[in-house]
């Protein structure tokens, strides 16, 4: 098997900032894994994009929270790359409520996806990357794992339990040649802020300093320089990419 040169896995890249990191690290020359649970017609466009665009990318789906689909995503990497250089853990969803309504099964859901699913493919990419004594790993968190947020004690609780892993596992693989960082976005236009009613939206806004909201593409620009040679002696930290939303 001939190694592909330098490949990146991007969990929940079928849309939104996953789908905005995947194409940039496309053009950056990484042959890249567009990993989806659901949507295969989003994730099959991500690729036709990144083909328009003259990159390479591979199909790669998998619920990140089943560990049998995350053993098989790590398969098909051994088989069609034989290493990886970049894992971005940005899968998650939500599944708001205030605390006193919330529902265990929504507590669980929340904490397995963005949480759980983390852990797995974390641990999956940890496993190839301390053979191959290099690597990159960035965690895609939120700003409201730093200070709470009203309605979302499980998303909270999950984005906040990532930035601990993230650290966890930069002290135990910075010595094998991995970086692990997390990126925490503030307010950013994709369809999970979509579904938000206009005044709050407005409310949100008006509390950012920079009075917009973030693309995806601002949060790929990050993730790309984590994983960069420009921040080769950065590991462990949360950058913030959120107009000074929280500070
Ligand atoms: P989005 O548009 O809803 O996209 C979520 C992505 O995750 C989709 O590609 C979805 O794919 C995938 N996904 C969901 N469950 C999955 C699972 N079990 N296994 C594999 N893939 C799964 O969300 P987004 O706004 O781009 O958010 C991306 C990340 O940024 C999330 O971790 C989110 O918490 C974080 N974030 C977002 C914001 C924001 O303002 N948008 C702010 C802070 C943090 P399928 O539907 O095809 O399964």
């Amino acid at each position: 098997m001939a190694e592909t040169a330098l490949t990146a896995l991007v969990t929940g890249a079928s849309r939104g900032i996953g789908r905005a990191a995947a194409i940039h690290l496309a053009s950056l020359g990484y042959t890249v894994g567009i990993n989806y649970a659901g949507h295969k017609e989003e994730a099959e466009s991500v690729c036709r994009e990144i083909e328009r665009q003259g990159g390479a990318s591979v199909l790669m789906q998998g619920d990140v929270s089943c560990s049998s689909d995350v053993a098989r995503i790590y398969q098909s990497v051994k088989e069609q790359w034989g290493h990886i250089d970049v894992l971005v853990n940005n899968a998650g969803i939500t599944r708001d409520a205030l605390l006193i309504r919330m529902k265990e099964e929504d507590w669980n859901t929340v904490i397995r996806t963005n949480l759980t699913g983390a852990f797995l493919m974390l641990q999956g990419a940890s496993v190839l990357m301390m053979k191959q004594r290099h690597g990159c790993i960035v965690n895609i968190t939120s700003v409201v794992g730093l200070t709470g947020n009203v309605g979302q004690v499980n998303y909270a609780a999950a984005k906040a339990g990532l930035i601990g892993m993230t650290k966890t596992a930069a002290k135990e693989l910075a010595g094998r040649g991995i970086r692990v960082n997390a990126v925490a976005p503030g307010f950013i236009q994709t369809s999970m802020t979509q579904a938000i009613p206009d005044k709050i939206r407005e409310g949100m806004i008006s509390s950012i300093p920079m009075k917009h909201m973030g693309t995806p593409e601002n949060v790929a620009d990050a993730v790309c320089f984590l994983v960069s040679e420009q921040a080769s002696y950065i590991t462990g930290q949360v950058l913030q990419v959120d107009g000074g939303m929280v500070m």
